[in-house]
């Protein structure tokens, strides 16, 4: 991806006034110097989110989330950084500056444009085909599986008809070229050297991406002994199967509302969870989820409930779905269907209310795994337990939780009739056998910061000049075991480069180290500084670094007394009076 130049994006940070971006979405007060509201990343009845206009920042003192206005708009729209800046080029009308691609970036973002353009277009001839006299018989069949119209429109359904050409010769005719249509997977050539429309006499169904745009087709069979009963676009430049979750592009605002998602399998599923009022589902289209496509819904819900046949489950692809999805650190739930049902079948014989109490009455699918293994096995023999544990702990052992493992551990352990202690210690065992999962590093909470330090950081937002000043007469050891030595640094090497200000320190620590931007917004959001001039936060600095190599001196010196006094006397005298100039400098220091 190409870069926007700093200068474009310095200009555009002044013009675009955060409290008028923030107040598109929450209602701000102003109080003092800062605006206040309801936080829109966590729930609270009393507002602790601040945002500091002067600054260009925002922060929240409840959940900690904190950031400058592009940060707030990749939160809150789950959007990358350059489509954030997109947005507030757009809103605030200043125009995208010319980007500086290679020619074969160049070549490439064409290439996708083309095809996203040839997609669009194909839907909509898809789309006008269905509503046409051809469409008439597979109008009524989308009515007989009780689809209604503004479903249909909803899903932007459309009909391929029959002839070999048609979306060939409507697209060349609209000037788009063989090759894109090659290229798109929306003709086929075949081994005589003729090219023809990939999707013949078939139901179409868009796959698009979470933005609406669409990347791709379904297209089920419209009689009964067509062949395939599904066929697919292949992937492309624009489509990857494995990365695009079916409905997102309907659901996202739903799920992060309703906090969970449904997952289904078909696109009929589908079709029929949503028209039936729950808005917030997304279907894998009949393989097991990827972990790609769980990091999609990720950025809206870490909840997932799916609906399970009790014929069926534990095959197939909805069980290996919540193995993963289980392994990725969600929360999933199963919903019981009646046997011979999914949820296309059930919600049109049960309809809303029918589905809602049984998305109620869903079980957590760890929970209903041990149930149905327990049902699997006979439990009253030595062997029927050897077996249920043995099927029972490479699961146990794929909980990333510790504290949801050992849960897990003791409710095996009960219908086992083991003890905790050997189930927990089995699962540990499995843990172990299976890859390291990514930790977090923690983020420093306000505790480990010294008040020098907070000082530092309050004052480089708000005081610059005699912060950065400061800060240069500080060298490396001197931040050396600081909590927040990434921004400390940082803010020394921009000022050397002659690029320090505050947004410029906030931009750049998204770079080099994210975790610490809401530490600096939370500190920046305060009322004063911890320690009010940077020339005493650079005394307490040096101050601490001092202490830490007389701590060190004094560890070698015991370290020799031990070994033997006598032998080591003059190597000990040495250190005694390094020891005593450092404790002179130390005096001065305060
Ligand atoms: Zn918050």
């Amino acid at each position: 991806m190409a870069l926007f130049p700093q200068r474009f994006i310095d200009d555009l940070k002044q013009q675009a006034d955060i409290v008028v971006v923030i107040q598109d979405y929450v209602s701000l007060k102003k109080t003092g110097a800062t605006y206040k509201g309801l936080c829109p990343f966590h729930g609270e009845k009393t507002p602790s989110f601040h945002v500091t206009r002067d600054k260009g920042f925002f922060h929240c003192f409840g959940c900690g989330v904190g950031g400058d206005v592009f940060k707030f708009l990749e939160l809150h729209e789950k959007i990358g950084f350059a489509d954030a800046v997109k947005l507030l080029a757009q809103r605030f009308g200043v125009a995208l500056p010319e980007m500086e691609q290679s020619d074969e970036q160049r070549a490439n973002s064409a290439e996708r444009e083309t095809l996203l353009k040839v997609h669009e277009s194909a839907a909509a001839w898809f789309r006008q085909q269905l509503v046409s006299n051809a469409g008439a018989r597979i109008r009524r069949q989308i009515e007989g599986r009780g689809i209604t119209d503004a479903t249909r429109d909803a899903l932007g359904l459309g009909f391929a008809p029959a002839a070999r050409e048609g979306l060939k010769a409507a697209l060349l005719k609209q000037g788009f070229s063989q090759g894109v249509l090659l290229r798109a997977g929306l003709v086929v050539q075949r081994e005589d050297g003729s090219v023809i429309d990939r999707f013949r006499n078939r139901l179409i169904i868009p796959i698009c991406r979470d933005t609406g745009s669409v990347i791709a087709f379904g297209g089920r069979a419209v009689d009964a002994d067509q062949q395939p009963k599904y066929l697919n676009s292949p992937e492309t430049p624009i489509y990857s199967k494995g990365r695009t979750l079916y409905g997102l592009h309907l659901s996202k605002n739903a799920i992060r509302q309703r906090k969970f998602a449904i997952l289904v399998e078909g696109y009929f599923d589908f079709a029929q969870v949503y028209q039936g009022g729950f808005e917030g589902v997304v279907a894998s289209c009949g393989t097991a989820l990827t972990p790609q496509q769980a990091q999609q819904l990720r950025r809206f819900t870490s909840k997932v409930v799916l609906s399970f046949d009790p014929d069926t489950a534990g095959q197939g692809a909805a069980a290996k779905s919540c193995e993963m999805l289980v392994a990725e650190g969600f929360a999933v739930n199963v919903a019981l269907l009646p046997a011979g049902d999914d949820p296309d079948t059930f919600v049109r014989k049960h309809g809303h209310h029918g589905y809602a109490e049984r998305l109620e009455h869903s079980t957590p699918y760890l929970e209903y795994l041990l149930d149905r293994a327990a049902a699997n096995h006979n439990l009253n023999t030595d062997e029927g337990r050897v077996k249920f544990l043995g099927d029972m702990l490479p699961v146990g052992g794929r909980i990333p939780d510790a504290a949801m493992r050992d849960r897990f551990a003791d409710r095996l352990a009960f219908k086992a009739r083991v003890t905790d202690e050997v189930v927990r210690a089995e699962i540990r065992k499995a843990v172990v056998q299976r890859q390291p999962t990514f930790t977090k590093r923690d983020v420093p909470s306000f505790g480990q910061v010294t008040k020098a330090e907070k000082g530092l950081i309050w004052l480089l937002i708000h005081q610059p000049e005699d912060a950065v000043a400061a800060l240069a007469t500080l060298d490396g050891p001197d931040f050396d075991g600081l909590s927040s030595r990434s921004v400390l640094d940082l803010a020394r090497k921009l000022n050397e480069d002659k690029g320090f200000s505050p947004s410029a320190l906030l931009e750049r620590l998204t770079v080099v180290d994210a975790q610490m931007v809401p530490l600096v917004t939370a500190i920046a959001s305060e009322g004063e500084a911890h320690v009010t001039d940077a020339g005493s936060c650079v005394r307490i600095l040096r101050r601490l670094r001092v202490e830490r190599e007389l701590a060190a001196l004094q560890r070698e010196i015991d370290r020799l007394q031990e070994l033997g006094a006598a032998q080591n006397g003059t190597e000990i005298d040495r250190l005694w009076t390094r020891k005593h100039d450092l404790r002179s400098s130390l005096d001065e220091l305060i």
